[in-house]
């Protein structure tokens, strides 16, 4: 049996579109680390019936609810009565926590509010989860031999709480090693081009392992994870084997295996080669710099991310010619090539690469849509620049622009 777990996203923001969410892909890829994984999500409004409807209609023994969102002080954060009213228990005030409360706020040089003593309350039997960011802890709680942990909706605070506290508890709930999985991180590939090409190899693996394919921004991610615990040994083995045949059918596009990010398998050629790199950006507003600097040792190879957003910028921190700006724009493959190669003949690098482009949601003409990007890569071999109409709001724009060019460095590197 694999262990069951249920998620229950609280807040109105996330409903009205507001905020998206963050916690369920996170959660499903820690709980999977432990064989575990989420057979159902729920998001809910900041409804005190609500809530603790849903809480109580999905207690079930021997599964997991993880509740997050509305622990905070305000009236609307009403998660922990809704949940003491879902298993059907009073609330009790903790005066130790109230004193940890007070103590975080002192630190501040600050006082709690009244309200805030509503966060010194919990459910009667549970289980506090210490908060080291933020002033409202969780709590676990079970009910009928199902574990309810309840978390803070900030990422930042959830996360590490349900790295340590609720995994910690869950492993013992579950009673269980991890199942191995593995992914393989891929680029420059959609999946529909990729599905008809690994069909067969995928075929050859699915007795052992499922095997599911996740698109991200640049690529797909293949997922293989054990169908069942075995000889952590062997199931590695046959994991290698299976990542020979990807490679060996998928070639380059291959980039890499875990979480290992494409900018910094970027960097490690770049470094591995002594090779450097510098950007000079417009759209993407310093948005390829900061995914290079993330990687740290960056500075072995990246000499210089320059932000030109402006006409008079690319003239003068890039050498864009003022002739090629009027006579093309700023949005053009002649002013694309001149920022690659400015910037790649001003800092020395061995590869200039760049982006301009209309991100939107206005300044699109019929000749130039919203979407229309160029990008562009210098090297000793000259500038190879190409354009795209990607679809997408202003930040997927930028995204996807930002990983094309990436791409395109790639490409050359691994050719
Ligand atoms: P706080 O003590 O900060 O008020 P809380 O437990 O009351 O925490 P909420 O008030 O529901 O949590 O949300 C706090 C912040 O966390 C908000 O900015 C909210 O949008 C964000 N948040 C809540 N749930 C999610 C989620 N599922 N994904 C991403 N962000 C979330």
């Amino acid at each position: 049996m694999t262990g069951e777990v249920e998620v229950i996203l609280v807040g109105d923001e996330l409903l009205k579109g507001d905020r998206r969410d963050a916690h369920l892909q996170f959660i499903g890829a820690l709980v999977r680390t432990i064989g575990a994984r989420i057979t159902q999500a729920h998001m809910v409004p900041d409804n005190r019936a609500v809530i603790a409807a849903t809480v109580k209609a999905r207690i079930r023994k021997d599964r997991a609810i993880v509740v997050s969102g509305g622990l905070g002080p305000t009236h609307d954060d009403i998660t922990r009565e809704a949940v003491a009213d879902g298993i059907g228990v009073s609330l009790e005030f903790r005066e130790d926590q109230w004193k940890w409360i007070v103590g975080v706020f002192k630190g501040f040089s600050k006082t709690p509010h009244e309200s805030n003593k509503r966060q010194a309350y919990f459910p009667a039997g549970s289980d506090v989860i210490p908060n080291d960011h933020g002033t409202a802890p969780g709590f676990m709680v079970e009910k009928g031999g199902c574990l309810i942990a309840v978390l803070p909706g900030p990422p930042r605070e959830l996360r590490p709480m349900m790295e340590s506290a609720v995994l910690d508890r869950l492993k013992s709930m579950f009673g269980r090693e991890p199942l191995f999985a593995e992914t393989y991180r891929t680029t420059g590939i959609g999946e529909s081009d990729m599905t008809p090409k690994v069909e067969l190899l995928f075929g050859h693996f699915e007795k052992e392992f499922t095997i599911s394919s996740l698109p991200h921004i640049g690529g797909v991610d293949v997922v293989l994870t054990a169908r069942a615990r075995g000889d952590m040994k062997k199931q590695k083995k046959r994991a290698g084997e299976f990542e020979d045949g990807l490679r060996e059918i998928l070639g380059t596009h291959v980039f890499g295996t875990g979480t290992r990010d494409f900018p910094a398998v970027i960097g490690d050629l770049l470094a591995k080669r002594g090779e450097t790199l510098a950007v000079a950006e417009s759209l993407t507003g310093g948005l390829i710099g900061k995914s290079l600097t993330d990687a740290p040792g960056s500075s072995d190879y990246l000499l210089a991310d320059v932000v030109a957003y402006s006409n008079e910028s690319k003239v003068e921190f890039l050498g864009v010619k003022k002739k090629s700006l009027k006579d093309h724009g700023a949005v053009s493959d002649v002013v694309c090539r001149e920022m690659a190669a400015g910037i790649r003949a001003r800092t020395g690098a061995t590869y200039g690469i760049s982006t301009t482009g209309i991100a939107g949601p206005d300044g699109g003409t019929k000749d130039k849509p919203v979407g229309l990007t160029y990008f562009g890569l210098a090297s000793d071999d000259g500038e190879k620049i190409m354009h795209r109409v990607f679809p997408g709001d202003r930040t997927t724009v930028r995204e996807r622009v930002a990983y094309a060019v990436l791409n395109l460095l790639y490409r050359k590197l691994t050719r």
